[in-house]
């Protein structure tokens, strides 16, 4: 099949770890890779954030990444995005009606993508498959006037759910959520993301530690949801250790980002500053050398759609020590690959983390019950096919979309 893969903020070309480049760049890099495996065409639409690069560029065989013309070819917040998605699925139209390659789906990642992919799929006839890697409902709860989403998002996400030919959720918790916005059950797949079992493996090399000292590894953006604080608050209940932040600016400009500050002043103050090391974002094959230094992975997000860095680090058979929260509580396996905790609990994280480093027997258990789990459930071969079942389902089955305002 021809797939478009529509991902207007997340290219799956980008540097990862800054604000606004995480797990959905990496999602549509290596599903559409899956996908290319599998002898499909695909072509991934990401908003031009620069006027210098080329407008299409071959990723690997069978997949190129093009550029769209849409708001001004330079970094923009996503944000601030919004009232480009016009311009963005009027390009696409413009596109697939020329004589050119017309796809037989198109995949939005995201709730802007899926605007542009419903405005464009309704004028061209392609079905439209939405995945919303987050939503609008829980970010609004959890980060109250905090959040800087545009204030209709929620409107839009719940129409978008009703318009689309199928949302693929990626886990239960996600379902729950979209059921109580009013998008129906029997609209949804679940399929969770994957995880590259070549990239990430227990084999292969690890970056060095300091002998003796256990190291606890956390990855992500540096934002606040991902609950950084609340492990650094943890540090004093679990002496010895070393904490390593993977994630935020790039390596160079480590010691000016306001959130390195933020999180350095707090080690500072609760009296964790030198076991507590924050090293910027760390290129994408690097990441496995991270994973497999570590005696845990520890992820304490205050609510996360899915969440990949725990299933990278089960992968390469370390254990996980993370949040209840969100596609955690369908990874993470509780007391069997690893534990979970109560989100924004310090005490609750720091004697999970303390008692599991104490514990040589456990700790080597959860890494062979890890490693299976991700092995068994989470390769890219498996969600690509589960995906691929879904887009032949709609493209035979077309159903009238609905109206999205
Ligand atoms: N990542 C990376 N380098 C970094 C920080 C993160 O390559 O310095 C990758 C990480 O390996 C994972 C993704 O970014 O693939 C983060 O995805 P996750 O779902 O954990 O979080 P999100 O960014 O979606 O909130």
């Amino acid at each position: 099949m021809r797939v478009a893969m529509i991902s207007e903020h997340a290219s799956p070309l980008a540097v990862l770890g800054g604000e606004d480049a995480g797990g959905q760049n990496t999602h549509v890099a290596e599903l559409s890779a899956a996908l290319a495996d599998a002898g499909h065409d695909v072509r991934v639409y990401t908003r031009r954030d620069n006027s210098a690069g080329p407008t299409a560029v071959r990723m690997r065989d069978g997949v190129e990444v093009v550029h769209v013309p849409a708001g001004p070819p330079e970094p923009i917040a996503k944000d601030e995005m919004l009232p480009y998605m016009k311009d963005f699925s009027r390009w696409l139209v413009a596109q697939w009606r020329g004589d050119g390659w017309v796809p037989d789906v198109a995949h939005a990642h995201f709730w802007m993508s899926g605007l542009a992919g419903i405005a464009a799929g309704r004028q061209t006839g392609i079905p439209v498959v939405q995945t919303y890697h987050a939503l609008g409902t829980v970010k609004r709860r959890h980060q109250g006037a905090m959040d800087t989403s545009p204030a209709r998002r929620v409107g839009y996400e719940r129409a978008l759910g009703r318009a689309v030919d199928r949302v693929i959720a990626q886990s239960q918790d996600e379902v729950r959520e979209l059921v109580r916005m009013g998008v129906p059950q029997s609209r949804m797949t679940v399929i969770p993301s994957g995880v590259n079992d070549e990239t990430f493996s227990p084999d292969g090399p690890a970056v060095p530690r300091v002998p003796g000292r256990p190291r606890i590894l956390t990855v992500g953006r540096l934002v606040e949801r991902k609950g950084y604080q609340d492990l650094i608050r943890a540090m004093p209940m679990i002496p010895d250790a070393e904490c390593v932040v993977v994630g935020g600016p790039p390596a160079g400009e480590v010691d000016d980002d306001p959130q390195v500050r933020r999180l350095r002043a707090l080690a500072e103050e609760v009296g964790v500053a030198d076991r507590v090391r924050l090293i910027g974002a760390v290129p994408r094959e690097e990441m496995p050398y991270w994973y497999r230094s570590a005696d845990v992975l520890v992820a304490a997000p205050w609510y996360e759609p899915f969440g990949l860095t725990p299933l990278e680090a089960m992968a390469c058979g370390v254990p996980v020590i993370g949040t209840a929260v969100g596609g955690l509580t369908d990874t993470v396996v509780d007391g069997s690959t690893g534990d979970l905790v109560p989100p924004r609990d310090p005490t609750a994280l720091g004697t999970a983390v303390r008692d599991l480093l104490a514990d040589r027997v456990r700790r080597f258990a959860y890494a062979g019950a890890a490693l299976d789990r991700a092995r068994r459930w989470y390769s890219w071969t498996r969600t690509a096919d589960q995906i691929a079942a879904v887009y032949a389902t709609v493209s035979e089955v077309r159903r009238p979309s609905g109206v999205v305002a």
